[in-house]
């Protein structure tokens, strides 16, 4: 049987466009894609944070991929020239019996490599936000924004200068093994290669499922409101992490104005993803969140008022853990010789864009 390409990626979020652009510089690459562009899902609706890794176990891929991936994204979105800032973040004690947990976090962070981190005591928060009100605060210089538009614009145009091949609008619908080769099946036609990829985002895990690999994904929705009054507020405050999620927090905007959220809801998979969402009463649903993220925010921003909450947008991670249960690592694996699956890319997913790119490169070589 004649392979079409060396590898087949499966997904063209800003993980499948990384790893395809990342293996097109040795391998000749297909990049499989259902929706009619790249980037339309969960890689479009996110925070654009660039995470420093202190939230993550020592040891664990979200950890390592973090903070390698910190250092590999900053230099890559300053050699293409992309939009993106290095703002710094604060974490902002508001209650004496968070600082133990502020406390463990800058341990974790020192141990799992993260650069300039510390503790800034109650007047030092004044000098980073005036209107920023806290007992004391974590603060890690490595964190910043982009706009992962322009990120995906420009990993779509590398790949494409490398010869690789794109097939939109072409649903994956079933993957076979046959002797040494892949055969990739869309609605639209066959494909046979040496290697798959399954960086399909909220749908890796039924692509999974086709060779006999059963995950279980949790649809976790998120939701974003902004600030239509202008503050001070140069860069990312966050409160204490809650159990579930790092708590609604603060994200300067590339524009000036202020992103609050997301929350954590657990949702049905037959959630409308990211289709025709006004139509889907979805501003509605935010609405019902308003006072709960007014009242998050006001205890590190007494200021805010909540008529300068507005709806913004929401995206769906796909969670390992189920509500309520505790830290799940990603999953990037190789299960069968040739087939690798990518399960469970949530938040920091794409911070880490790059360097799960590389350590796909490294699996398969
Ligand atoms: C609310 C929220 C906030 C977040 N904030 C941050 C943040 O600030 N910083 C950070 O680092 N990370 C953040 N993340 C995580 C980050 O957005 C994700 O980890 C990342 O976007 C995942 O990218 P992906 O390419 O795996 O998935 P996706 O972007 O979902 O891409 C998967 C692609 O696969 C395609 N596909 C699916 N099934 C098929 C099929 N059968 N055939 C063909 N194609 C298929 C889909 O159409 C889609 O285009 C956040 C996530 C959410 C939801």
């Amino acid at each position: 049987m004649e392979k079409d390409f060396d590898v087949i990626v499966i997904g063209a979020g800003v993980i499948g466009l990384s790893i395809s652009y990342e293996l097109s510089k040795k391998y000749s690459v297909g990049l499989i894609e259902k929706n009619k562009r790249y980037g339309l899902e969960t890689s479009s609706r996110n925070s654009e944070v660039i995470h420093s890794g202190i939230h993550y176990p020592t040891g664990s891929l979200k950890a390592k991929l973090c903070v390698q991936g910190n250092e590999l994204l900053y230099e890559f979105l300053r050699e293409n020239n992309i939009l993106h800032k290095k703002t710094g973040k604060l974490t902002v004690v508001v209650k004496e019996d968070e600082i133990k947990e502020i406390e463990r976090l800058y341990k974790q962070g020192i141990e799992n490599g993260v650069p300039d981190v510390k503790i800034i005591e109650k007047n030092g928060i004044k000098s980073f936000a005036p209107e920023i009100e806290g007992v004391c605060a974590l603060y890690t210089a490595s964190t910043g924004i982009l706009n992962v538009h322009y990120l995906m614009d420009c990993l779509y145009e590398k790949f494409l200068n490398n010869d690789g091949i794109v097939g939109f609008d072409e649903k994956v619908i079933n993957i076979e093994k046959k002797n040494s080769i892949y055969l990739v099946e869309t609605e639209k036609g066959k494909y046979y290669s040496e290697i798959v990829i399954n960086s399909a985002g909220l749908y890796a895990e039924q692509i999974s499922n086709k060779l006999g690999f059963n995950y279980e994904v949790f649809w976790v929705k998120g939701d974003y409101f902004t600030i239509s009054k202008k503050y001070n507020i140069p860069l990312l405050i966050y409160p204490v992490p809650m159990k579930e999620g790092l708590g609604i927090h603060l994200t300067p905007r590339l524009d000036g104005f202020l992103r609050v959220g997301p929350d954590v809801e657990y949702v049905e998979k037959n959630y409308p993803p990211y289709s025709n969402e006004k139509e889907n009463s979805i501003f509605k649903i935010e609405e019902r969140k308003k006072e709960f993220f007014y009242n998050e925010i006001r205890k590190f921003l007494p200021e805010i008022k909540i008529e300068d909450l507005n709806s913004e947008s929401y995206g769906i991670r796909p969670k390992l853990q189920k509500k309520g249960e505790g830290f799940k690592d990603f999953v990037i694996k190789e299960e069968l010789s040739g087939f690798i699956n990518l399960i469970g890319i949530d938040s920091p997913g794409l911070t880490c864009c790059l360097s799960i790119a590389k350590y796909v490169k490294n699996l398969i070589s």
